[in-house]
Parts: C-alpha cells; sequence; structure tokens
C-alpha cells in the first residue's frame, strides 16, 4: 500500500506498519495522540519521543506528517464571528472548503470529500465547477484537524461534523468511511459517531451499502423536490435514482438501523417553494421517521433562481409541521463568507481569473 502521508494510515494499518518496521505497535498509540489529539504537525521533530518510534519518524516522514500535505492557504471570518471559513490547499494546487460554525459549546465542522463534484446540481457552486477528483482520507481527516486547530485556539473543542462541504461523500465511500473511523478513534480526537452526519445527493448503492455496514453515522438526504420531474431538472443524479429506487433505499435505511432519515430541501423561490410543494414532500414522506431541513437557497453565479422569502419559508415550515413532520428552517451561518458549498473557492478562481486577463496570462483556471 502506497501512504502518502501519516493521515492516511488507520489505527490497525498503522500498528501493522510499525511492526512491520521493527517498532512494537504499542508505539501507534502515542503517535496517534500526537497526532489527533496533541494536533501536532511535526511529528519527527518532537524530542519527547520513545527513541525507536522518533527514529521511524525521521526515516519515513522527515520533517512534517508527509510529503502531500495540505494547508490552509486563507480563513475568513464572517462579521458575526460565529463562521469561519478555511479555503485549505492540497498538494496539487487544488482548493477545497472547510467551514467551522456555531455557538460555544457545540461547535461543527462542515467538510468537504472531494475537489469539485460530478453530481452537477444546478444551483450548487461545487456541482457548477465539474468534478476534479476524490479526496484522499489523509485530506479528509486535515479538514477536522484544522477546524479542531481554529477552534482551539479559542479555548473551545469540535463536537459535530457534518459532510455538507464540497463533493458527494457517498461517490468517494471508502475515504470518507476511513477518514470519518480515524477521527472517532478514542485515543485521538474521539468524536462520537452520533454527532456525524453524511449528506447524500441520493446515491441509491452507496445508502444500502451505509446500510448493511450498519454505520454509525447520521444520514441526510438532500431531496429539493418530491416528483421526479422537478427533482430531474434540479439534480441530474435523480434520472438515474429516481425518487421511488431513492424512497424505497431510504426506508431501508430507517427500518432495518430504526433512526430517522434527516431530509435537506434548499428552498428556491417559485420552483419548489410553495404550499403544493409541501403537499408533495408531505406525501412522500407519510409514514416515515423523517425530518425535514430547510434552507433558504444561497444564490450563485451560475444558476438563475431566487432566494425564498422569509414568509415563504416559514409557511412551507408550518405545512410541514402540520402533517406531523418535524421540520427546521437551517439558518446559513456566515452568509457573508460565501457560506454555500463551493462558493467561496468559485470566487477566489474568478478573481484569480481577472487578475490573469489583466496581465495578459491566457492560463486556463484550473477546474
Ligand atoms: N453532496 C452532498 C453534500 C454536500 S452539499 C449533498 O448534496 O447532499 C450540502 C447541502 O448544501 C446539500 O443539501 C445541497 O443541496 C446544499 N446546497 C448546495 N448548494 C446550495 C446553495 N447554493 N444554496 C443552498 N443550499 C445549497
Ligand atoms: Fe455535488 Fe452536493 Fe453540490 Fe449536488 S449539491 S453538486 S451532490 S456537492
Amino acid at each position: 500500500m502506497s501512504l502518502e502521508s501519516l493521515y492516511d494510515f488507520s489505527f490497525p494499518n498503522l500498528q501493522s506498519r510499525l511492526e512491520a518496521d521493527g517498532v512494537r505497535p504499542i508505539h501507534a498509540i502515542q503517535l496517534w495522540k500526537l497526532l489527533y489529539r496533541e494536533l501536532e504537525k511535526h511529528p519527527a521533530q518532537r524530542e519527547d519521543l520513545s527513541p525507536p518510534l522518533s527514529r521511524w519518524l525521521r526515516d519515513n516522514f522527515g520533517r512534517t506528517v508527509g510529503l502531500t500535505q495540505s494547508s490552509v492557504s486563507e480563513s475568513i471570518k464572517s462579521s458575526d464571528g460565529l463562521t469561519t471559513k478555511l479555503l485549505v490547499r492540497l498538494h496539487d494546487g487544488q482548493e477545497i472548503e472547510t467551514v467551522v460554525m456555531g455557538y460555544p459549546g457545540r461547535f461543527t465542522a462542515c467538510i468537504s470529500s472531494q475537489a469539485g463534484c460530478a453530481m452537477g446540481c444546478v444551483f450548487c457552486a461545487t456541482g457548477q465547477m465539474g468534478f476534479v477528483r476524490h479526496l484522499t482520507k489523509g485530506e479528509i481527516v486535515t479538514q477536522v484537524l484544522e477546524a479542531q486547530r481554529l477552534l482551539r485556539a479559542d479555548g473551545q473543542e469540535l463536537r459535530n461534523l457534518v459532510l455538507m462541504g464540497m463533493g458527494e461523500p457517498l461517490h468517494n465511500y471508502e475515504a470518507v468511511v476511513e477518514a470519518l473511523a480515524a477521527v472517532c478513534h478514542s485515543p485521538g480526537m474521539g468524536l462520537a459517531p452520533s454527532r456525524i452526519s453524511v449528506s447524500t445527493v441520493g446515491l441509491v448503492p452507496g445508502i444500502i451499502r451505509f446500510t448493511d455496514e450498519r454505520l454509525p453515522y447520521s444520514l441526510a438526504i438532500s431531496l429539493h423536490a418530491a416528483t421526479d420531474e422537478a427533482r430531474s431538472r434540479l439534480l441530474p443524479v435523480n434520472q438515474r435514482w429516481p425518487l421511488a429506487e431513492l424512497m424505497d433505499a431510504c426506508r431501508y435505511y430507517s427500518e432495518r438501523l430504526e433512526r430517522k432519515v434527516f431530509f435537506g430541501w434548499t428552498l428556491i423561490a417559485e420552483q419548489n417553494d410553495s404550499l403544493d410543494h409541501a403537499r408533495c414532500l408531505t406525501d412522500l414522506l407519510r409514514g416515515m421517521n423523517a425530518h425535514v431541513n430547510l434552507i433558504r437557497l444561497n444564490t450563485t453565479a451560475g444558476f438563475n433562481g431566487h432566494t425564498s422569502a422569509e414568509q415563504a419559508a416559514q409557511a412551507f415550515q408550518k405545512a410541514i409541521q402540520a402533517a406531523g413532520i418535524p421540520c427546521t428552517i437551517r439558518q446559513f451561518r456566515g452568509i457573508d463568507v460565501a457560506a454555500g458549498c463551493g462558493q467561496l473557492r468559485a470566487e477566489r478562481q474568478k478573481a484569480k481569473a481577472s487578475l490573469r486577463s489583466k496581465h495578459g496570462d491566457a492560463d486556463p483556471i484550473c477546474l
């Protein structure tokens, strides 16, 4: 197996690699704590390590955690101070977004699973960019560690994790699952699996696999429309896995694991925010253990839909609740830091492109 950074190891992998290299596997715990609890970026430079571990690190990982390390290239705080968006630069120059948001005591990190996304949802800045590549396990883990570093600097701790940044997590299933196992492993960060939520646009085989593997995380389904015609217009993936198949998979997950399904619904003015749309949604969810999360559209350059009025959002919420289905309106925090998924990166790419054209450099933007 070719591992590019220390963060690519699972705990058992690390133990067996140390053992194979003649280092007692007990040292894996010391290293794991350094990386995931102390958030050490330069473990090889620590002077308090046992000599065999220190030697192994210097021989294999030089001065840092590995050759393909990611770094935070920009950090922007919203004006209310409660949301910070990190632009994380990967070793190959790709940039992804990680958002840290919340109130003291319950901070949440929203992390990315891919650079770009292949799903092409029309209103989403990441979808508009197209697919670039999957993130490695290490690149996913690094975002969680960077979020924790940011919070620790303010004396806070990360509590919740959502995979609602750039990319479709179930399209990069293995790396996501391995990364989540690493941040939950208790000698290290020890995040509670029940406080982790994976959001999917509706990749049916992934939902079934998630269920069969009894993954201990919450599952959120981005629904946005309750008829195939309307959903296929917004989410091309609906042509591959239409609503009937998606809802069967959701029921399978909910019944088999006895869990609630969280449905996401981005409210777009006059496209999916009327009381008729709400009725279609309650018909679709009848009899299911469901919760609906509404979010008002963040407008993006590539989509000419409009944000629903606050009143429309509230009326929609009331209609869902009246049918006995719990429904909340998610406040998309930090709207002033381009809070929608992929928006900050899209803005920065635009700025770079206009700088290049001012300087007569015809390099295409790397998308
Ligand atoms: N790919 C996964 C997770 C990332 S997107 C998914 O689609 O579920 C996280 C959520 O943000 C999704 O529900 C998505 O529909 C929503 N979203 C994307 N662009 C948005 C925008 N411009 N305004 C509001 N919500 C948006
Ligand atoms: Fe991909 Fe999710 Fe954006 Fe759709 S909404 S394009 S699945 S990141």
